[in-house]
């Protein structure tokens, strides 16, 4: 009797077991590759929730939100290469790499990509020589007209001096213009030569009331009228070059 108590026992155990009744159920949640599964038993419900993916960019593999997982490899950047004004720059994610190369003048329309760079400066450079070239015209004239009518050496000395007075404004506004040239070398290197040269030419004073002296002055600021004519041809062509 107690043999067979024994049995039915052990085999009420083993059906208990089997049927699962003997305890709740203690469920751990669903994983993205396990379904809901009983932490006692290991029964199972349902199904894995599966990954949840992001897909791959250009730095991350495609990616689980959930677990991490990983699968495959990153996309890698798409460069476009970088030019005057942008650096090296991922076309899909933006990420940039060293810096733009920078236009290939200072001042002036770039070669490479056409843009006209520093557009004010060079007005400024045209405006000073316009203004510079105005105040020669200025000088010139009178020093020709009173040339052709000399009454006296006083009387030219006298004339000359007031078109020194022209004169020296002109350098002002070009040396204004040289110094503009020089903060933008790149570019403005034959006007700034030009520049240089007339400044040299134009006389600092009036000789003197000799007419030798007044002679020597205006073949000066002749052969100074012929250099403006060089400055204001290649200020013409760098200006038309920025059309
Ligand atoms: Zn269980
Ligand atoms: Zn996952
Ligand atoms: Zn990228
Ligand atoms: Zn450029």
């Amino acid at each position: 009797m107690k043999k067979s108590l024994s049995i039915v026992s052990v085999l009420t155990m083993v059906l208990l077991m089997l049927s699962g009744c003997g305890h709740t159920h203690k469920f751990a949640d669903a994983t993205c590759i396990e379904p809901k599964t009983c932490m006692v038993c290991g029964e199972t419900e349902g199904k894995p929730l599966g990954h949840d993916w992001q897909e791959a960019d250009c730095v991350n593999p495609k990616i689980c939100k959930v677990c991490g997982e990983t699968e495959g490899e990153s996309l890698g950047h798409d460069w476009r290469e970088a030019d005057c004004v942008n650096p090296k720059t991922c076309k899909v994610c933006g990420q940039t790499e060293g810096t733009s190369k920078g236009h290939l003048v200072d001042i002036g329309r770039c070669s490479e990509c056409g843009e006209l760079v520093n557009e004010g400066v060079a007005k400024d450079i045209s405006n000073d020589i316009t203004t510079g070239a105005s105040f020669i015209t200025s000088a010139t004239d009178t020093i020709t007209s009173v040339s052709s009518n000399a009454i006296s050496a006083q009387y030219l000395y006298n004339e000359f001096t007031q078109a020194q007075n022209d004169l020296n404004v002109a350098k002002s506004y070009f040396q204004s213009a040289k110094n503009l040239c020089n903060a933008y070398p790149n570019g403005t290197e034959n006007i700034y030569e030009k520049l240089t040269d007339v400044i040299d030419k134009i006389p600092s004073n009036v000789y003197g009331s000799s007419y030798d002296d007044l002679i020597n002055y205006a073949n000066d600021c002749a052969d100074m009228l012929r250099s403006c004519q060089n400055l204001y041809d290649t200020m013409s062509s760098f200006a038309s070059s920025m059309a």
